[in-house]
């Protein structure tokens, strides 16, 4: 009989004691034979971390020359036992401390070695400091694991028309517009960014509102924008389209200009594209699209938002909430997007996967289930289905990074492919929330069956 127990104890007792260890690539290595692999590094006596391309293998003596032949080692790093290891959180709206020299870049992550500071480990109550947990994927490229490929269905030609329906240029307008008023939630322009998106649903047609918060520890108010549209079928059933519209400098104190044109007019004129596109193509159940203020200070409109839903008895209608936050920036050729959520949450990946192979094959994504940082928490917190979209050079400490993170110049001529970028993570969202919406099939329009 399994003994949780003494299972325990081994696996404790063996991946706690230092053991030297390496960080491979993993170029050429698709789902099946990274399984067969991770499973010899368990049954030898050591541990793994999957990051995007790189796979960290800790073993014992004896063993790991042999688990590393035949691959590409990009570091030795020596002994170690999880503990010298800790992830840090990179380019968080809350709490943003000195980048340290990163083993391996991933996702929202950098594998550094433990600060002194945290030392005897442990992981504080902050977001920036995460425990590494042996034998975990931290970021999966789906890409390069065969997985996107395998995903790839037919188009369905009614989601292709709403995924055509997509205008990145008017997009990008939107984008400028919301990035000439001065965002920051203790600045002059916030209100009138709130005025101009009301302005905007209510020209599409829906039943737009506002709700007032207090940014918590201050006494300034500012406000979310909820516009809905009633579905025509499944009116108690909804789809929730989320980006926040406020923006911030490093120090949350600067004075100077916040235009916030990546961080977050992107998301934000991402959520009305969307609404844009499900008002020419009503969708069946109800479709909410919501810009939050009050993110950048602690995840404020969100958490209003879903406390409101609960308070409301509507938590349970949400059958998906999408995040849109940071989507119009890509470094470099690879257009890669991050899709994150919780690992008990992870059931949302597969119709990503499967919209961005077949209507954005463009896209390159990852998958990461540590959470963190932006509006979907408050959703994740509460079991609500629900997933961030953000592209992955945001941050400026990767490669390619983003340089303009919570500066006055993050504006939008310094989005470098922007609407390849944006598109695609706009075609990806759109495809799954016109699926998540439903429609009729014209077989069932023209009363065939
Ligand atoms: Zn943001």
């Amino acid at each position: 009989m399994f003994s949780p127990l003494a299972f325990g104890l081994q696996m404790g007792l063996t991946t706690a004691l230092p053991m030297p260890a390496a960080l491979i690539a993993l170029d050429h290595h698709p789902q099946f034979e990274l399984d067969r692999y991770t499973r010899q590094i368990e049954q030898d006596g050591g541990w793994w971390l999957e990051m995007e391309n790189r796979l960290l293998v800790v073993a014992p003596p004896s063993r790991l020359p042999d688990l590393l032949a035949g691959e590409r080692v990009v570091a030795d790093l020596g002994w170690i036992r999880p503990d010298d290891l800790a992830l840090q959180t990179r380019a968080c709206g809350v709490d943003e401390g000195p980048a340290l020299p990163s083993i391996a870049d991933t996702g929202r992550f950098a594998l550094v070695r433990t600060p002194a500071t945290l030392l005897p480990y442990k992981a504080p109550d902050v977001s920036e400091w995460r425990p590494v947990v042996p034998n975990r994927v931290l970021t999966k490229d789906l890409r390069a694991r065969g997985l996107l490929a395998m995903a790839k269905g037919a188009p369905d030609p009614e989601v292709q028309l709403r995924v055509d329906a997509i205008d990145t240029q008017r997009w990008f307008d939107t984008l400028s517009t919301l990035a000439s008023y001065d965002r920051s939630s203790y600045g002059s322009g916030i209100d009138q960014a709130r005025d101009w998106l009301i302005g905007e649903f209510s020209a599409l047609g829906l039943q737009v509102s506002t709700q007032t918060f207090t940014i918590g520890g201050t006494a300034t108010q500012v406000e979310n924008v909820i516009a809905r549209r009633t579905g025509s079928l499944y009116p108690d059933e909804w789809v929730i389209v989320g980006g926040h519209y406020d923006s911030r400098q490093q120090s949350i104190n600067d004075p100077n200009q916040s235009p916030g044109a990546e961080d977050n007019a992107s998301g934000c004129a991402g959520v009305v594209e969307a609404a844009r596109v499900f008002s020419q193509f009503p969708p069946q159940r109800t479709m909410v699209f919501v810009c939050f203020a009050g993110e950048e200070q602690g995840l404020y409109g969100g958490s209003a938002y879903a406390q409101s839903l609960e308070a409301g008895g509507d938590l349970a209608k949400v059958d998906l909430a999408v995040i849109m936050d940071m989507i119009g920036y890509s470094g470099d050729a690879d257009l890669d997007v991050l899709l994150e959520t919780s690992s008990s949450l992870s059931g949302v990946f597969p119709a990503f996967a499967a919209a961005a192979a077949t209507y954005a094959p463009e896209l390159r994504v990852l998958t990461d289930t540590i959470a963190c940082c932006s509006d979907h928490m408050p959703f994740i917190n509460r079991g609500v289905p629900s997933l961030l979209t953000i592209e992955n050079d945001y941050s400026p400490s990767m490669p390619f990074g983003y340089q303009h993170y919570h500066r006055t110049t993050d504006v939008p001529a310094n989005l470098t492919r922007a609407q390849e970028m944006g598109g695609g993570i706009l075609k990806m969202n759109i495809a799954v929330l016109a699926d998540a919406g439903g429609f009729e099939t014209p077989v069932l329009r023209d009363g065939f069956e």
